[in-house]
């Protein structure tokens, strides 16, 4: 049985709360360990650590800030086989899936490694008689990101990263339910030359998540999960004045246009709905068919594709899916297939009494296909997070384009045509933050910036890119005028520059 505490300080400490909650491993159902739930005295530590070693950090050049990212890149890739095989036992994601997982998040470091560039201010010489301006970029202080189970690595990098390399200290609170790679990534940050106290873990539930909220000294919060916490955290983030961007729940849609190849739309569909078992945030969860033949066709080469689908351990390196990530969570996903039958969706592929031989309890469902969804169904509009799919059959393109554009979340999207001009339209008019043409899962790369529109993303900047520069530093405007021996007396009118 593992013991998971916080890392605090540079180092490993046990949590002293008293309270724990139980770490699972979900390809077999056995408990593994237990987690530590920090209480608002453990999180003022991690915050006192961190407003103790900030300062020195950002007075460090960003260049050898960039150094550490650098040498972080190092160790992480020899780790890589160990880091993917412990993310795929506390999460249920298959390994592969798991090294994507883990490559995702290094791309935000290899981008924070640009940061001298990144921070470079402005300047304007000569904006009045013998006066310069210039913009300089400050980090906040000490700033923290709370993560959601989905993406235990990529995640806390996306956070961690841009601050770090922009000069603030970091607390990083993970979900509870697979904090061991977290807790890994800070111990290789140190490793890397990160002082103590720049990049602090402390693993709890909502009590710890309240502390953060509430602390004076935490001046931004980042924040990923679903949308109801997500909008409460930004709520009360910012009723205490912290910066906050908050990114919420999703219900992806993929639209199939008449003239699409329907073999990669369908292969698409299937990698992008039931990869990691639905539980992605960019996992396509919605179908769009445009027309009847489309539809039809479409639902001939889904059906053995789904019904075919190699659900397995974690560690089975041929599965293409693994279990889901607690009993909690498989018992609500099977509930949504319940309510899909009993709000009159034609279940076509059932998956809900999957049982995988030789790990009986483990927390595995087979895919779910669901065809002739309509929009006022609850499994329509609430996301599902699982490996299910919910085919609507739109009549036109104007119906498909509203569809996703209407609906309540606004991640990603995505449209498969061969049609330059509708594609090209729908980039332009659809509704959502993220789009893919011909890309089921559009996750921008690490330069440009991630973040959902409507109830998938509060406050104003997104995740990594240039945004997550702007969002960890403030900017202060520098006017400066050296004295020439002029003397000009006092002016009382507002200074222009004349
Ligand atoms: P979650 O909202 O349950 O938990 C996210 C974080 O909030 C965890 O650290 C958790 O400990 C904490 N938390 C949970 N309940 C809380 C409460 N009542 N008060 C305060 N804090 C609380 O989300 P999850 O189940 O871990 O992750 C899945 C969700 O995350 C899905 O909705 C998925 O779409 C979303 N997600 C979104 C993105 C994105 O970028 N938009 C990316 C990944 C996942």
């Amino acid at each position: 049985m593992r013991e998971v505490g916080h890392f605090i300080g540079g180092k490993q400490v046990p949590g002293k709360s008293g309270r724990t909650t139980e770490l699972f491993q979900p390809m077999t159902g056995e408990v593994i360990g237990r987690v530590a739930l920090a209480s608002k005295d453990e999180l003022r530590q991690a915050v006192e650590n961190a407003k103790a070693a900030q300062p020195a950090w950002a007075a460090t050049n960003p260049q050898r800030r960039a150094r550490v990212m650098m040498k972080f890149l190092e160790l992480i890739a020899k780790e890589t086989d160990s880091l993917a095989e412990l993310l795929a036992r506390e999460h249920g994601k298959t390994i592969p899936d798991a090294k994507g997982d883990i490559q995702r998040g290094v791309e935000v470091v290899e981008f924070a490694c640009g940061i001298p560039h990144l921070m470079k201010g402005e300047f304007t010489e000569g904006a009045g008689p013998g006066i310069d301006i210039y913009s300089i970029r400050q980090p906040l202080g000490v700033v923290a990101g709370i993560t959601p189970f989905n993406f235990p690595a990529m995640i806390p990098m996306w956070k961690f990263a841009p601050a770090i390399a922009c000069g603030n200290a970091f607390i990083l609170k993970p979900s509870e339910r697979d904090p061991g790679v977290p807790m890994r990534l800070a111990e290789i940050m140190v490793e890397a030359g990160l002082p103590a106290g720049i990049l602090n873990v402390v693993n709890g539930d909502k009590e710890v998540v309240d502390a953060i909220l509430d602390d004076p000294d935490i001046k931004a919060v980042g924040f990923v999960g679903s949308s109801p916490i997500a909008q409460y955290v930004y709520s009360r983030a910012t009723a205490h004045g912290k910066r906050a961007h908050c990114f919420g729940g999703a219900k992806n849609h993929m639209i199939i246009m008449p003239d699409a190849d329907l073999d990669q739309a369908a292969d698409a569909l299937i990698g992008a709905g039931y990869g990691s078992a639905g539980e992605r945030c960019m996992a396509v969860s919605v179908a769009v068919p445009v027309g009847k033949a489309t539809a039809d066709a479409l639902m001939d080469k889904l059906i053995p594709r789904v019904e075919s689908l190699k659900v397995g351990p974690s560690t089975d390196l041929s599965a293409d899916y693994g279990p889901l990530v607690t009993k909690a969570h498989l018992d609500k996903v099977r509930s949504y297939v319940d309510l899909g039958v009993q709000e009159g969706a034609k279940l076509v592929v059932d998956g809900r009494n999957f049982k995988m031989q030789g790990y009986e309890n483990g927390f595995y469902m087979g895919g779910c296909l669901f065809d002739e969804v309509k929009p006022e169904m609850r499994i329509y509009k609430e996301e599902i997070f699982g490996p299910v799919l919910s085919v609507v059959r739109a009549k036109n393109y104007d119906e498909a384009l509203r569809l996703p554009s209407e609906h309540e979340y606004g991640n990603g999207v995505a449209i498969y045509t061969r049609d330059g001009d509708a594609a090209r339209d729908f980039a332009s008019r659809v509704n959502v933050g993220m789009v893919g043409i011909n890309v089921p899962i559009p996750v921008p790369i690490a330069y440009y910036t991630f973040g959902g529109w409507k109830a998938s993303g509060f406050g104003d900047l997104n995740q990594h890119g240039p945004d997550a520069v702007r969002f960890y530093t403030k900017t202060k405007t520098v006017t400066s005028r050296w004295p020439s021996g002029i003397k000009e007396g006092a002016e009382f009118s507002i200074p222009t520059m004349k």
